[in-house]
């Protein structure tokens, strides 16, 4: 029994504040009555009195031994409505029921007491009866989950915890911009339909395959692709729902999933979420979890249970595969590793023709505009891009999905809903400066994406936003480039100072900081481009389960962390003086544009630029180069 005393004091309390409420609900129906079949007024004793004088009473129902009395009265103080109004008697009133029936009032006497006593017994028995049961029932059910033979799986298999789909309708066509993982999984399918090619020649089908890529890239729709092109049935649980309460009750639903499946075969067992169960064992870090080590065992041991040529093809997804305990990873069991990334300018575009195949799209939209305008989304970034923008199509009443709607549903997706605009006030002139500030830096430098728009319309946190467009290839970024974005960064900033003073510069600029210290450490640290020398000094995540620099610990020496520190700073302080210096070149320019910002809400990019022009070439080669 593994089941501590805590965990069934935890699971026992609600049963008991169950069974209270039970017996309160239905066990006492006399003093229930009673208690909320009146109404919530009350009068005294001399009160009912004179309403009995004045013929306003209507009935009498007495309850509690002839203590309290539950009036029906109705008279022009009561708003002539019939009214329930409850009295306390006085303990002796003989005269009261001679009154009464003189009155013609109808009485009623509900022996209250005596109910009262034989429920109280039967309570008093039941209550702990009830406790006992469900104790008792919670023992029986953690008992079977442990495995007794026989009656094993029962409570796993009450609770089916895994889906499955016949047909998954799901094909290869469906899924794009992730070619070379469809391709892989075309030999699965080809496994599925045609075993004899592979069994003839003694090769033997893979079990398990492996899908490692970030939330959104379709790891769930390609497994369902390879059911659906296979035309066999497709069980997915995830592996979270494994992890319970009470030990062993994922490893009895591994069990069954497999049992299941075995009953189905050929077909897919899909394991989203594979490193919830599949962590690597007995590091100790987290608290040791006997729960998810059982599970794993389990797993394992089934994947090693089936032959190789069941029919049966374990599909597991996860984000991290480098946590998952090396055992899954082993020839025989997840040995295929399939990846999938976030969609590149082409893989977007496919995506995007993909989703857009059931949309009304206005002939002007080109789905390759979009694509350039969305890199870093997923798959499924995408598609809830194109239905937010059918969404506000229908809402706009429009016939077809327009490049208008598709740039809200952008921004909306990468920044949040849209706010109000501020009034105007100094503050807005602030924030205009500060926008402007960004843009211009940006424009000017010649390694930075060029602006795409500047707004004062809030979105999300923030209250104005400059929108660059990216360049396609953002996997090598230079040197020159991480520079020219740090100054672009400072570029709000600077903007604030050289207006309004050193003593006016406001906090707005807290999460430009942010980038800008995060940008010149990876700098330093990660990419070798610092005076310090090609060394790689931090490794990117080393271990997501501590906090960050705790596992690092010391991987240089303190002499070169004062060097780190020192030449952050450097790569700052001369980022920044550059950004001043590009404000106060442009002072003039930077005035009327905030102007005009402060006017029309949003410059679009080409506009900002057509007016810089007029005062300075874009970009400016006057090169503001640091080192
Ligand atoms: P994951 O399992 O990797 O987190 P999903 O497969 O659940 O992602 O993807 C969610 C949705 O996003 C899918 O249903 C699909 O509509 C869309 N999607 C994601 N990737 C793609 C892709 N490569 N091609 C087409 N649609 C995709
Ligand atoms: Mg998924
Ligand atoms: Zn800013």
């Amino acid at each position: 029994m593994k089941v501590s005393w805590k965990t069934l004091l935890l699971w026992s309390l609600p049963i008991i504040v169950v069974s209270f409420f039970l017996w309160q609900g239905f066990l006492a129906p006399t003093t229930n009555e009673l208690n909320t079949n009146v109404a919530s007024s009350r009068m005294t004793y001399g009160r009912f009195l004179e309403y009995l004088d004045m013929g306003w009473v209507k009935r009498v129902d007495m309850y509690d031994n002839g203590h309290t009395a539950i009036v029906e009265a109705v008279g022009p103080e009561l708003g002539n409505r019939i009214q329930k109004i409850r009295v306390e008697l006085p303990a002796s009133a003989p005269e009261l029921i001679n009154k009464l029936k003189k009155a013609n009032v109808d009485i009623d006497a509900h022996p209250t007491k005596n109910t009262n006593a034989i429920w109280n017994l039967v309570g008093n028995l039941f209550f702990p009866l009830i406790l006992i049961g469900g104790l008792a029932l919670l023992f029986r059910r953690s008992n079977n989950a442990t495995g007794g033979p026989g009656q094993a799986m029962s409570f796993g298999k009450s609770k089916a915890l895994f889906q499955m789909e016949a047909k998954t309708g799901v094909v290869f066509d469906d899924v794009a911009g992730v070619d070379e993982a469809k391709e892989e999984f075309e030999e699965v399918v080809t496994f599925l339909k045609q075993p004899e090619c592979f069994t003839a020649v003694g090769a033997k089908i893979p079990k398990g395959v492996l899908l490692v890529g970030p939330p959104g890239t379709g790891k769930t729709l390609l497994a369902k692709a390879i059911a659906g092109e296979a035309n066999v049935p497709f069980f997915s649980i995830s592996g979270s729902e494994f992890v319970e309460m009470f030990v062993g009750v994922g490893a009895s639903r591994v069990r069954d999933l497999f049992k299941k499946a075995k009953e189905n075969a050929p077909c897919i067992v899909f394991i989203d979420e594979i490193d919830a169960v599949g962590r690597q064992r007995g590091t100790g870090i987290g608290g040791g979890n006997d729960e998810r080590e059982q599970t794993l065992n389990q797993l394992l041991t089934e994947m090693d249970g089936f032959e190789g040529n069941t029919g049966i093809i374990v599909i597991a997804a996860t984000n991290r595969a480098d946590i998952l305990d090396s055992a899954l990873l082993r020839p025989g069991r997840f040995d295929r590793q399939v990846s999938v990334d976030v969609p590149d300018f082409k893989g977007r575009l496919a995506i995007l023709e993909v989703h857009a195949r059931n949309k009304k799209m206005d002939p002007d939209v080109a789905l390759s505009t979009i694509a350039r305008r969305t890199p870093g989304f997923s798959g499924a970034d995408l598609a809830n891009l194109l239905n937010e923008a059918a969404i506000l199509t229908a809402r706009r009443r429009k016939q077809a999905v327009t490049l208008n709607e598709i740039d809200a549903s952008i921004d909306r997706v990468v920044a949040g809903m849209e706010g109000t605009p501020l009034i105007d006030s100094k503050s807005k002139r602030l924030i205009a400066y500060h926008e402007i500030g960004h843009a211009i830096v940006g424009t000017l430098l010649q390694d930075h994406d060029p602006v795409q728009k500047v707004t004062l319309v809030p979105r999300g946190q923030a209250r104005g936003l400059t929108w660059f467009t990216p360049s396609d290839d953002q996997t090598l970024i230079s040197r020159a480039q991480i520079l020219s974005r740090i100054m672009g960064a400072l570029g709000g900033r600077a903007a604030e100072e050289v207006v309004f003073g050193n003593a006016e510069v406001t906090t707005g600029a807290s999460n430009d900081l942010q980038q800008v210290t995060s940008m010149a450490r990876q700098m330093v640290t990660r990419f070798g481009m610092s005076t310090i020398g090609p060394l790689s000094l931090e490794s990117e995540e080393s271990s997501p389960f501590l906090g960050r620099g705790m596992a690092s610990g010391s991987e240089y020496s303190d002499e070169i962390a004062i060097k780190i520190d020192k030449q952050i700073q450097e790569i700052v302080s001369k980022c920044h003086d550059n950004a001043l210096k590009i404000i106060e070149d442009n002072r003039v320019v930077i005035d009327r544009l905030v102007d005009l910002l402060i006017e029309k809400e949003t410059i679009d990019g080409q506009e900002f630029r057509e007016i810089i022009s007029e005062y300075t070439p874009v970009p400016d080669k006057k090169q503001y180069t640091i080192w």
